[in-house]
């Protein structure tokens, strides 16, 4: 007899979670590790950002949030989607959220009844199907694959689609594919999601402003207009401003569904910090040109993974144009035996050796639904770097 209740043995607890508490452990037993595992920026949250989160404690903004979020940040929101993705909403249709995640959570635990189906391209952003089988739904997964930069085909969608179908998830620039849709793709996914109107659609736009080279973002609601009456649009402030601790993510969608993801936060969270929601305002509305340097250090750090990458026998990737994570494809490696005498059989294994026996914290392929890959993030240090890829390139010579 236990306590938890049953649908909870179809959630996982997040992979990258538990590969940064297994980092910690080795750390305190003396191990030292190079982290290429987390999900976030190295940057430091702009000053003039942070100073904006001071002057709201000094000025007493610390009491509860209004739940769906302050006015004023609402209204920031809705001036940075006409102004960078000629999308107009109304504070109505807007919700503030502890980050990203809150938003998605929300949208689902608003939505789902027990066995909905919610569709889910892979690679995918590891919360998305244990946030499903939270809330009792069912994840469907869509192969994509490698030779196709990770993105859904309009036959593969047609192909997927079912009665119970509530939702189908896109994440462009993606975790941890980097894939970035155009808007010729986009056009034609509407297609078939326009033969389909009983499914909505969540486009989590999180990593908007990190493109690189030719790439240009697009949001699905500004390609398809049409449809952007059954689209959530969920964006924040994590990635691009460098701020994951302070909790703010948002959703536009319709006022029906953004009413009902305001009853659930108003009976659970409150909604997420009001200093943290100031600070976010001077986010949106003040000066954004250390994006463009941010953007372009990464890229370097990512021609650098790249290449190294590339260069090792037995492992292959392209060049990601958007994020900040490289999907490192690990199939040749499959079936070699490490210096212990382990036959490789999947990419955890390989991860795991590259942990125990090499010091290099990744994240397996597995954990985002398709293998055998790995995904190294590129968000770090490039000295971080150089080392990671030569202890990975060391370590695969080691293979027989
Ligand atoms: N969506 C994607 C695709 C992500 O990669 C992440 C973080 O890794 C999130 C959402 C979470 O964002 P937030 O920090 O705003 O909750």
């Amino acid at each position: 007899m236990t306590i938890i209740a049953d649908h909870l043995s179809r959630v996982k607890a997040s992979a990258v979670s538990l590969i940064t508490a297994k980092t910690q452990q080795l750390e305190r037993e003396g191990k030292s590790i190079i982290k290429l595992s987390a999900g976030e920026p190295d940057f430091g949250t702009p000053d003039h950002v942070k100073m904006a989160g001071v002057a709201a404690i000094a000025e007493g903004k610390t009491q509860y949030p209004p739940v769906q979020g302050v006015f004023e940040l609402r209204q920031a929101i809705i001036e940075k989607l006409k102004r960078d993705n000629r999308l107009d909403y109304s504070p109505d249709q807007i919700v503030v959220s502890c980050g990203c995640k809150q938003v998605l959570y929300n949208a689902l635990a608003a939505t789902l009844n027990p066995g909905d189906e919610v569709l889910l391209p892979t690679p995918y952003f590891i919360s998305y199907p244990n946030m499903v089988s939270l809330n009792r739904g069912v994840p469907v997964f869509i192969k994509t694959r490698g030779e196709n930069r990770f993105k859904l085909t309009p036959d593969d969608l047609e192909a997927a689609i079912t009665p119970r179908t509530k939702w189908l998830f896109i994440n462009s620039p993606g975790n941890p594919s980097g894939c970035v849709y155009t808007d010729t793709e986009f056009k034609a996914l509407a297609e078939v999601l326009r033969r389909h109107p009983h499914v909505w659609i969540l486009t989590d736009d999180i990593y908007e402003y990190l493109v690189y080279d030719q790439a240009v973002f697009y949001t699905l609601a500004q390609v398809a207009p049409d449809l952007k009456n059954r689209i959530l649009l969920v964006n924040g402030v994590s990635k691009a401003y460098a701020m994951t601790g302070w909790r703010v993510g948002y959703g536009a969608g319709p006022a029906e569904l953004i009413k009902t993801m305001f009853k659930i936060q108003s009976q659970s969270t409150s909604g997420t910090s009001i200093i943290s929601q100031w600070a976010s305002v001077t986010a949106l509305e003040g000066d954004h040109r250390f994006v463009a340097d941010n953007v372009q250090a990464l890229k370097q750090r990512r021609d650098l993974v790249v290449s190294r990458m590339n260069d090792v026998e037995g492992l292959s990737c392209s060049s990601p144009e958007g994020a900040f994570y490289c999907y490192i494809s690990c199939k040749d490696l499959m079936g070699k035996k490490t210096p212990r005498g382990t036959i490789l059989s999947s990419d955890l294994d390989f991860c795991n050796f590259l942990m125990d026996e090499c010091g290099v914290a990744v994240v397996h392929g597995d954990a985002f639904g398709l293998s055998p890959y790995f995904r190294i993030s590129f968000a770090t240090k490039m000295e971080v770097l150089k080392t990671g890829c030569s202890k990975i390139a060391a370590a695969c010579e080691q293979l027989k």
